[in-house]
């Protein structure tokens, strides 16, 4: 939502401009403004106009495992957004059940609501949970999870539409990174989490980036060291014809080859990133 629209915002604390006075809010409580959105200095700052202009900021820590596993298991049962890494790049990560929720990935990342969300599983049993699972799509996730493959598959209702953009296919995702896989064992739910970095921008491989992208827009960067691959997940859609190359990542079309003809992207679906 921009200019004009009514914003959900859920940070540490609201500054006002004018008086420079601090307004504390207990951090997980919302607030729902209706005002416009105002960038002040050309640096990425919300701002509410309400009796003048208020800047609404958070502090963003960056906490390494151990302390960290247990703020963002925290964060996440809160419905706020926490950075992870994975083994591709660093995710955005919210409960993908929770559509408020879901929304601040949006808002943090500046990213359009056109523009669907990947869900990572913490568990195999998700799977079916989330989508209907044709038998070469099972075959996959059984050769290549965890890892950076995105499946695409015909959603179920459980899925927020928030997170499909409005589609009938939800793509998800199991990570092999440890800390991820800690934070979503012991989260026991799914996190939508695109890559931590604004709309358009290149996709963050360590948490230097993820605080250069979005510092004072997220509580807390999980700080795993560099990623190993750094680049995006292979994305595919699994249909009658064969398996749909929708991106290319570090499974390549060779790798998926041994699973059924690997064609190109299909006709109006294309998954960029962003
Ligand atoms: P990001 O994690 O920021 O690289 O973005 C996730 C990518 O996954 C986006 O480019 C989406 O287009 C793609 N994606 C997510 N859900 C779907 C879907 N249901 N169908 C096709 N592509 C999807
Ligand atoms: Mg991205």
């Amino acid at each position: 939502p921009r200019d004009g629209c009514q914003r959900l915002l859920r940070y540490n604390f609201v500054t006002n401009e004018q008086t420079g006075q601090n307004l504390d809010f207990p951090f997980g409580m919302s607030r729902r403004f209706t005002a416009p959105a105002h960038s002040t200095s050309g640096k990425s700052v919300f701002g509410l106009e309400a009796r003048g202009v208020c800047l609404v900021k958070m502090e963003t820590r960056v906490q390494a495992a151990g302390e960290g596993i247990r703020s963002a298991v925290s964060i996440l049962a809160s419905g706020g957004l926490v950075a992870l890494p994975t083994e591709t790049v660093y995710g955005l990560g919210a409960d993908a059940l929770s559509p408020v929720a879901c929304a601040e990935i949006f808002e943090a990342k500046d990213r359009p609501l056109s523009d669907p969300l990947i869900v990572h599983i913490p568990g195999i049993d998700w799977l079916d949970r989330l989508a209907i699972v044709p038998e070469a799509a099972r075959r996959l996730a059984e050769a290549f999870w965890p890892g950076p493959l995105t499946l695409v598959l015909p959603r179920r209702d459980i899925v927020p539409d928030l997170v499909t953009a409005g589609q009938e296919t939800v793509a998800v995702r199991m990570s092999s990174h440890p800390l991820f896989q800690e934070v979503l064992k012991a989260f026991g739910k799914p996190v939508a989490a695109p890559s931590a970095n604004r709309f358009g921008r290149i996709s963050p491989t360590c948490a230097g980036h993820v605080l250069a992208e979005l510092g004072g827009r997220i509580p807390l960067i999980l700080d795993g060291g560099p990623c190993v691959h750094g680049i995006e997940s292979t994305i595919v859609l699994i249909d009658a014809a064969g398996i749909h190359i929708l991106r290319h990542g570090p499974v390549t079309a060779e790798a998926l080859s041994g699973f059924g003809p690997v064609h190109g992207a299909v006709a109006g679906i294309s998954a960029p990133g962003g």
